[in-house]
């Protein structure tokens, strides 16, 4: 009997009427219960009585197999934290050598201040090639028509502080970022130039995130909780899957999203492409969206700048999930590949993302199919709007 490996409460949560069958990605692929959310309920609870043995295969596939999508949650009459149940069970599963190396190398390294800043100098592969003029196409409707577009790296650089108070709220700082910091800084450099008021200290580490969602809860925890310390006051994030974690842990009312953050802020420009307002789209955070109700704040600071096109399955998965797509490229290409047809098909300029690795998972992917269709970051479009020739 292995007994320990859940909370029993949240696990008896699960009356399996299976509401949540029709909102799971994996589900979706396979058609096997077992790969629904029910489905793997029933395998955590025979792990934790015993009648599977800890190292049977199909809950090491299923565990590992699970996006971690949580859109089984808000579907849920009964209220399961299925996120909470999949971090421990990866605890479980993904025990000391049995986690995947790819995850324990990241780990590693976003622990690691001087392992993070060397990672900068793989970032301009990370990132992709340049913008062509073409695929640079929208542009502010304030400016003249230039070929630059909402161009990464565009906002000046935040100037850092020691984490002074800040005129919009008591204390709110700006979070960088393990993963942004290493492969999109500009993003960080956008968020400040919208929300000035930020402080932005430079002695701050990783979220966790990373942690909690490959195995190691106490680790993502305890990372999460220095983070509180290093950031004292608000801490506002342009990192869904992060903003979930922090919230997890410090409590949802110390971390704001950044559109929250922005939300109602007025602009009176727009962003064009080829003389027309520009169309955009919206992929959501799945955490942002199914861990803390996330959704509206982002799609209405798009309809303020631009013509907002929902896509379908903008609720749903991209494939990028964290290191899901490093640990399970076949599957994650394979809803990657649905997802893009869908952007495609909607005759879209800018496919836009709340989360750093959404952003790299689209961007890698349109840049794959050479598609004239771009993947931005919600900050960098918004400060290209606000400020069409900023500093050099
Ligand atoms: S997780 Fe929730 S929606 Fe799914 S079967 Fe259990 S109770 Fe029903
Ligand atoms: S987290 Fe996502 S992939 Fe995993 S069971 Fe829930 S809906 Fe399915």
């Amino acid at each position: 009997m292995t007994g320990d490996v859940f909370d029993p409460e949240q696990l008896s949560r699960c009356i399996s009427c299976g509401f949540c069958l029709p909102a799971c990605p994996t589900y979706a692929m396979t058609g096997d219960e077992a790969s629904s959310p029910r489905g793997r309920i029933t395998l955590m609870r025979a792990l934790q009585d015993g009648s599977l043995p800890p190292d049977d295969a199909t809950l090491a596939e299923q565990s590992s197999f699970c996006l971690g999508c949580r859109a089984c949650e808000p579907v849920c009459p009964a209220g399961v934290e299925y996120g909470s149940l999949l971090e421990q069970w990866r605890v479980h599963q993904w025990r000391g050598w049995r986690r995947p190396p790819v995850a324990r190398a990241l780990m590693l390294l976003v622990e690691q201040r001087w392992l993070l800043r060397l990672s900068g100098l793989v970032r301009r592969a990370a990132r992709g090639r340049p913008a062509t003029p073409r695929q640079a196409g929208p542009t502010p409707g304030a400016a003249p028509a230039p070929a630059a577009g909402p161009t990464p790296g565009a906002a000046p650089a935040p100037a850092a502080t020691a984490g002074s108070a800040a005129p919009g709220g008591p204390g709110a700082q700006l979070m960088l970022g393990c993963v942004e910091r290493g492969l999109y800084p500009a993003v960080s450099r956008a968020a400040h130039a919208l929300a000035p008021e930020l402080a932005v200290p430079t002695a701050q580490g990783c979220c966790g995130a990373l942690h909690a969602h490959n195995g190691d809860l106490a680790g993502g925890e305890r990372l999460a909780e220095r983070l509180g310390e290093d950031l004292p006051g608000t801490i506002v994030t342009t990192s869904g899957g992060c903003a979930a974690h922090l919230a997890s842990v410090l409590g949802a009312d110390r971390v704001r999203e950044l559109s929250t953050w922005l939300a109602g802020r007025p602009t009176d420009t727009e962003l064009r492409v080829d003389g027309r307002r520009a169309r955009v789209a919206l992929q959501d955070s799945c955490h942002l969206r199914n861990g803390l109700g996330v959704f509206a704040e982002p799609r209405a600071l798009l309809r303020q700048v631009a013509d907002y096109v929902e896509l379908p399955s903008a609720a749903t998965c991209c494939g990028a999930a964290g290191t899901y797509s490093l640990l399970r490229p076949k599957e994650s290409r394979r809803i990657l590949d649905a997802k893009l047809d869908e952007i495609e098909a909607a005759g879209v300029d800018l496919v836009v993302t709340v989360n750093p690795g959404c952003l790299r998972q689209l961007r890698t992917g349109l840049r794959r199919r050479r598609s004239a269709v771009r993947a931005v970051h919600l900050a960098e479009l918004l400060a290209r709007v606000q400020s069409p020739t900023p500093p050099a």
